[in-house]
């Protein structure tokens, strides 16, 4: 109640003014304000109980003075008190101040001082009166806040907040602003949909009701940003529910995904990659010839440490360059994948395969226990390469030769290993590829014979020391002379005649053959026209034939041009090709010989029986004669397996409507055997070896 000046009486007036007292002091104690005044005449002060609370003293025990406040401020704010103090005298006009005590307990208030001057009758200021506020915790929290709020605009990932009624953009941190290149002004004018162009009004509803569906405080999602400019990228954005400025919100933190798969992952992968890259072969994935060398050196190490051996295995496919010169890279590469599987098959989880390039292969066999493993995966991988492979379509008929070296058997160290296993290589192509050879000490006096023989073999050439034998071709049904099979061998200058089983295969793998092939097709046919021209008649020349000579782009029109030259008539000629090089790749010898046979050519199967003729290939290829295999031959008399294969090809070839000889053909009861089976013609020694020119036109003169 009021005090009313008219009606109370000083008691009534005493106890109204006890009563406000009191709910002053009650607010005082709630509001946590402390109040005080300073009487200026007398300099005597008076403090509320809150003031000596918020000063951490016991009510009433001390004397307070303005003095107590001033030594108790933080001395950065002492200056800024005093000049309050003296604006309020001034002035007379209330004033405000915010400053730091430091308590004689230590700690450390912020307070809120307001304060008046209270003046006399005259207008004479007797008394500073104000209220002290304890706004510590207020300074804190604003303090906390202001630093949150720089996090939140100086945060790298963009964050947005968005009036969740009607997705109005309230709020965007300077990375968002960079990355949308909008002004903080332009972009407060904006929609979310302006920005998420993919978005729809129902689009974003639904979002917000999967929002208020699920358990999680935040959904995130991945969406498109455009920028001011149109063009666009990819963020994922975190979306979450607030209240911002007394609104319902959402807060969305985005960030730059294509920046980040770009940069951070991208490097990891493509460090990743270039390290794969650099150790392995990109064709078969296999280690390459670097990754070799490193596993090769780990095989010595682990092998050196645990007393055990290795075997390296040095691989390279039969004829490859055929397939290559033939069929076109892209085959060879296929052929070369299709061999790299089924390499890998055949070899355990710990062991390894590289390949060196072009068709070497190197496969590590680890902790050997007895050299009998060696050869069964040496078997297993010749096996695994009988089927034939079939790419596009061509049906081709890989082998391989292997080469064997042992550590610590042969070798200790990488480069002789290395160069022992390829010695071995060379002597199983040597012994008709496909077979696996393991290494030997004689096979070193070999490798360097190999190389001796590469050099003078290139000479031979250059000088046609190569001369052609010739070997009687009989008809035994009448007994009269067919014709004969040139047969080349190698003048040597030093070392006499070289046989063609020691050359041939060498002159095939460095390509030599399609050189020499032609000096005896030239030689063979001039001698031929010769006899004829001396009456001479030496019935059909047989001419061996590579299939690489078959597949030079100029081999008929150099066929033809030797001919004329030689005067050499095409009816004479007959040529042979190896069964297992017309099925290594049936279907383009297939084009190949038909070519050679429209000619007027005809075209014989060397070596039959030991190749992997089918029926329906042998049906399509342009032949005239099968030539029975002399290893099938040499089983006349005793072995019945053999002779039942004779019979067989006997068969198959007058089924065919095919021609018949037989070679190596050295004694009475193998002759009768062939007559009696039907088999035509004979080649061999019971008629005569191959002989020089000289010799060959005594034959035909006295046969
Ligand atoms: P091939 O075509 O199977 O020739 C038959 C081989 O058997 C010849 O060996 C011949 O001397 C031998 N031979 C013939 N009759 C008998 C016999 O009754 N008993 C025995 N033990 N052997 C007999 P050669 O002349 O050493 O030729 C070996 C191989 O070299 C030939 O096998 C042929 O594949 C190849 N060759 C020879 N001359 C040429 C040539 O000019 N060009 C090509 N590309 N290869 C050739
Ligand atoms: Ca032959
Ligand atoms: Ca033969």
């Amino acid at each position: 109640m009021p005090i009313d000046i008219e009606k109370d009486d000083v008691p009534t007036a005493l106890k109204k003014l006890k009563a406000r007292e009191n709910s002053f002091r009650l607010l005082e104690s709630i509001s946590r304000l402390g109040s005080w005044e300073v009487d200026l005449i007398t300099h005597q002060s008076i403090w509320s109980k809150n003031s000596y609370l918020i000063y951490d003293i016991k009510p009433f025990s001390i004397q307070p003075s303005l003095e107590y406040f001033l030594s108790h401020l933080l001395p950065e704010y002492l200056q800024k008190a005093q000049q309050i103090i003296k604006e309020l005298m001034q002035t007379r006009q209330p004033q405000t101040f915010q400053g730091k005590i430091k308590t004689d307990a230590g700690n450390i208030k912020s307070l809120l001082i307001n304060s008046q001057v209270v003046c006399d009758a005259d207008n004479k200021p007797i008394k500073l009166v104000g209220t002290t506020q304890d706004i510590t915790q207020q300074v804190k929290m604003e303090q906390k806040s202001k630093e949150l709020s720089s996090i939140v605009e100086e945060s790298a990932s963009e964050i947005y907040i968005v009036d969740y009624k009607n997705d109005n953009y309230l709020y965007a941190n300077k990375a968002a602003l960079n990355a949308l290149e909008y002004t903080k002004e332009e972009i407060l004018q904006l929609n979310i949909v302006d920005v998420n162009r993919e978005l729809t009004i129902e689009g974003i509803a639904t979002l917000k009701k999967e929002y208020e569906q699920i358990n999680s405080p935040y959904i995130s999602k991945q969406v498109i940003h455009t920028r001011k400019d149109g063009t666009s990228y990819h963020v994922q954005s975190q979306l979450q529910k607030i209240v911002y400025e007394g609104k319902d919100a959402y807060v969305i933190f985005s960030s730059d995904v294509t920046q980040n798969i770009k940069v951070s992952e991208l490097v990891k992968k493509q460090s990743k990659l270039l390290q794969h890259r650099a150790s392995h072969d990109e064709l078969t994935n296999l280690a390459n010839r670097a990754q070799f060398q490193e596993q090769l050196t780990n095989a010595i190490s682990v092998a050196k440490k645990e007393g055990s051996s290795f075997a390296l295995f040095f691989l390279d496919l039969d004829h490859f360059k055929d397939i290559n010169d033939s069929l076109g890279h892209h085959i060879g590469d296929k052929v070369l994948q299709e061999f790299s599987k089924r390499l890998s098959k055949c070899i355990r989880a710990q062991d390894t395969i590289a390949r060196l390039g072009g068709d070497e292969f190197t496969v590590i066999l680890h902790n050997i226990a007895k050299l009998s493993d060696i050869a069964t995966v040496a078997n297993k991988i010749i096996d695994a390469m009988k089927i034939p492979v079939k790419i596009a379509s061509n049906i081709l008929h890989i082998t391989t030769s292997i080469g064997i070296s042992i550590y610590p058997e042969h070798a200790q160290d990488k480069a002789s290993l290395l160069k022992f296993a390829d010695t071995a290589m060379y002597k199983a192509k040597d012994k008709g590829r496909n077979n696996y050879q393991l290494y030997s000490t004689g096979m070193t006096a070999y490798a360097y014979k190999r190389v001796i023989m590469e050099n003078s073999l290139r000479m031979a050439i250059k000088e046609e020391q190569f001369s052609v034998y010739y070997q009687p071709q009989i008809n035994i049904f009448n007994n009269q002379l067919a014709g004969m099979e040139a047969l080349v061998r190698w003048q040597h200058p030093t070392l006499g005649i070289v046989s063609p089983i020691d050359f041939i295969p060498l002159a095939e793998d460095l390509s030599l053959i399609v050189e020499i092939d032609r000096i005896v097709m030239k030689q063979a046919m001039k001698q031929f026209s010769a006899w004829s021209k001396h009456g001479l008649y030496p019935g059909k020349l047989s001419l061996n034939l590579a299939m690489q000579q078959l597949q030079q782009n100029d081999f008929i029109s150099n066929l033809f041009n030797t001919m004329k030259e030689c005067d050499f008539q095409k009816g004479w000629l007959e040529l042979e090709v190896t069964e297992t090089q017309v099925m290594n790749n049936p279907m383009h010898s297939i084009k190949k010989l038909q070519e050679i046979s429209d000619n007027g050519i005809s075209i014989s199967i060397d070596d039959f029986g030991t190749g992997y003729s089918s029926l329906a290939y042998l049906k399509k290829l342009p032949l005239s004669k099968l030539k029975i295999d002399k290893s099938f031959v040499d089983d006349i008399p005793n072995d019945e397996d053999g002779m039942a294969i004779i019979r067989a090809i006997i068969a198959l070839a007058k089924s065919l409507n095919l021609g018949l000889i037989a070679e190596g053909v050295e004694t009475e009861v193998q002759k009768e055997f062939l007559l009696e089976n039907g088999c035509e013609c004979v080649q061999g020694y019971i008629y005569s070896k191959p002989l020089p020119s000289q010799e060959m036109r005594k034959f035909l003169e006295t046969f």
